[in-house]
């Protein structure tokens, strides 16, 4: 039997990146035992839910490559059906209206915990008089699951059986009083009308699962096989949060992160491909993953990891395809007003420093501006001494009368400079370094001044000869 499986959020906010990885586990699953992947918008919730939070979570499924199977289901589209089956519940007597309000509920809670009680429905409703009833019967109403006595459990992939006593839970709510379902009665609905086999979700659902696998039981359902996931923790290991930084997946792709390398890393929160390996493609992921290698221990978010694995992937990509996805984060205020050919020049030259698509700003931006101001450090370093300005009068001089601006006729003007003055090339090439790029480190000295390219270095060691005045 091919597995079924669904990835279920709900569209009050963003993807964060631990739904994208429970989305990424279902849909490995999905694809390596060949087979169905369902997208499922959990938007019960009418008042919190937004068409916008839907598109942008559709677009961050897109964006990592998670593409469902079937089309785009969404639960207020289903509400006659949440309604039917519980209707049928009602008829059967395994759930009863509530009247209570809100406010009452609150009250009797406070009471309850000002008496140091725990708290639970009190099954007021339950318990009303035939009169009550009649009273009430045209008010709002909420149905209730009456929960039965006993104990629940389910074997899970991951934990094994876990269980729990019915007094533990609370007659919950199925259907609100507006008529829409809970989050837990729907998410049963469609599991079984959609024949879910496997769910994958986060072990916060756990509480959820029991109160699931009862409705099963009443409808009399096969329930499908849950595995619920270790959190990730933050760095200073709590769950994780804003505090620790971007959680939306969104905001990965802004900060330059590839749909790959996230893809690959997320994959390796709480999944382990064996023998260490860590860089995967997406087909050898789909090739290695099984449920059974999965961690039962919580997965810390390394964002220095996510950094270097970017890195990794950057490094793979042609020099096109890295400006592609360059230019796909935006030009933004940077608009581009140099030719394809120069950008790929320096795209080459910083591809093996980068590690996010947005380096390429701050590491190149001297090929495109020129400095306005040079590092505080390097000025007392490099631009100490009054030789220096003889030095780069001369190298300017030298320069300046190249006709061919290559590599090899650089380096020999540099080289020749400093033979002259009987100094090592470093204490030219520093300086000239500062001049160029305002910076004291960077790629390969040459190659920036080839790539930048006769007149802008002249120009720039004109201003750094006057500086030094
Ligand atoms: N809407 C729920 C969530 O986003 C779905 C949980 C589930 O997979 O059942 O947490
Ligand atoms: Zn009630």
């Amino acid at each position: 039997m091919k597995p079924i499986v669904r990835i279920a959020p709900s569209p009050t906010g963003f993807l964060h990146v631990g739904t994208a990885r429970v989305a990424l586990y279902n849909w490995l699953f999905a694809k390596k035992e060949g087979g169905k992947f369902i997208l499922r918008i959990e938007d019960t919730d009418i008042k919190r839910s937004t068409a916008e939070m839907t598109d942008l979570i559709i677009e961050s499924l897109k964006w990592l490559g998670l593409e469902w199977d079937e089309e785009l289901y969404f639960q207020s589209k289903r509400f006659h059906i949440y309604k039917k089956y519980a209707e049928e519940l009602l008829r059967d007597g395994i759930c009863y209206p509530c009247y209570c309000t809100h406010n009452e509920l609150e009250s009797r809670k406070g009471i309850a915990i000002a008496q140091k009680k725990a708290w639970k429905y009190d099954r007021k409703c339950l318990n009303l008089s035939d009169e009550d009833k009649k009273g009430l019967a045209r008010m709002p109403r909420a149905l209730r699951f009456f929960v039965p006595e006993g104990k629940i459990e389910f074997d899970d992939k991951l934990h094994g059986k876990l269980e729990k006593d019915c007094s533990d839970i609370e007659d919950f709510v199925i259907l609100k009083s507006d008529g829409t379902p809970t989050y837990n009665f729907a998410c049963v609905i469609d599991d079984h009308e959609f024949k879910i086999t496997h769910i994958i979700r986060g072990e916060d659902h756990i509480s959820n699962t029991f109160k699931q696998i009862l409705l099963y039981q009443k409808f009399g359902w096969e329930p499908p096989i849950f595995t619920h996931l270790p959190l990730i923790l933050g760095s200073d290991r709590s769950k994780l949060s804003k505090r620790h930084g971007a959680i939306s997946v969104l905001d990965y792709r802004e900060q330059g992160i590839l749909p790959e390398a996230l893809i690959n890393f997320l994959a390796l929160l709480g999944w382990s491909a064996g023998e260490d390996r860590e860089i995967l493609s997406k087909d050898e992921l789909i090739d290695s993953f099984s449920l059974e290698r999965l961690s039962k221990t919580p997965a810390v978010f390394d964002y220095q990891k996510l950094e270097w694995m970017n890195g990794e992937y950057i490094n793979k990509l042609s020099d096109e395809e890295l400006l592609k996805r360059i230019s796909k984060i935006g030009f933004g205020s940077r608009e581009l007003n140099f030719d394809r050919e120069y950008i790929l020049k320096v795209v080459a030259i910083l591809k093996e420093r980068m590690r996010k698509l947005t380096d390429f700003w701050e590491l190149g931006a001297y090929f495109f501006k020129e400095p306005k101001e040079y590092d505080k450090e390097g000025i007392e370093k490099h631009f100490k001494y009054p030789e220096t300005q003889k030095r780069l009068l001369l190298l300017e001089t030298r320069f300046s009368g190249l006709k061919d601006f290559n590599l090899e006729t650089i380096e020999k003007a540099i080289r020749t400079t400093a033979e002259e003055f009987g100094i090592k090339a470093a204490l030219i090439i520093h300086p000239m370094r500062l001049a160029l790029t305002g910076r004291t480190v960077g790629p390969s000295l040459f190659h920036i001044v080839e790539i930048l390219g006769k007149e802008r270095v002249v120009k720039r060691l004109n201003k750094a000869i006057k500086f030094l005045r």
